[in-house]
């Protein structure tokens, strides 16, 4: 059976922490599914649209990784797609505790579905979106926290 992952994430927007956490994973799956949830509750920064562009920007030419929105519960996700893994990036024992709890409800819906934890390269540990966004926000240069490939677009889509 193919390894399929869902790596899930609002990415607003995508940093290089979230993209060496997926670079990373690859060599241990057949695919990895980068699934951009759209959050009705969750008012985004950059539009959906956007957001999802600069996923395909970032991984276009990785034949592994397929770029989706997806609504609803992950795990349902996981089970259309047939992912048996969700992948997550852990920087913090912050992001663990939070993790620990959303993995375990996971499991209690869908008992086959394991939740696959790597820990973020030190130099990304302490990248945010919502840090990005706040760099951003005040103006200010995010060309080091995000992909090379789509810095310039990030810029030139913000309002200030
Ligand atoms: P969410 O809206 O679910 O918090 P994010 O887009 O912020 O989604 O993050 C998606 C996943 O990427 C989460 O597992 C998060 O812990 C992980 N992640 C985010 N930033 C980093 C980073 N700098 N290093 C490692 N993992 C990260």
């Amino acid at each position: 059976m193919k390894k399929i992952a869902v790596f899930p994430g609002s990415f607003d927007p995508i940093t290089r922490g979230h993209e060496s956490i997926i670079r990373r994973a690859l060599p241990v799956f057949d695919e990895i599914i980068v699934a951009l949830g759209e959050n009705a509750e969750k008012k985004s920064y950059f539009p959906l649209d956007s957001r999802l562009k600069w996923l395909e920007l970032v991984f276009g030419d990785e034949p592994k990784v397929r770029i989706m929105k997806y609504s609803g519960l992950t795990v349902d996700l996981c089970t259309r797609m047939n992912a048996v893994y969700i992948l997550r990036g852990l920087r913090t024992s912050a992001d663990f505790e939070f993790e620990r709890t959303i993995g375990l409800m996971n499991k209690a819906i869908s008992p086959v579905i394991e939740t696959i934890f790597f820990l973020s390269a030190p130099e990304y540990a302490a990248l945010s979106s919502s840090v990005v966004r706040d760099i951003l926000r005040n103006g200010g240069d995010v060309s080091k926290f995000v992909p090379d490939k789509i810095a310039r677009e990030i810029h030139g889509s913000v309002s200030l």
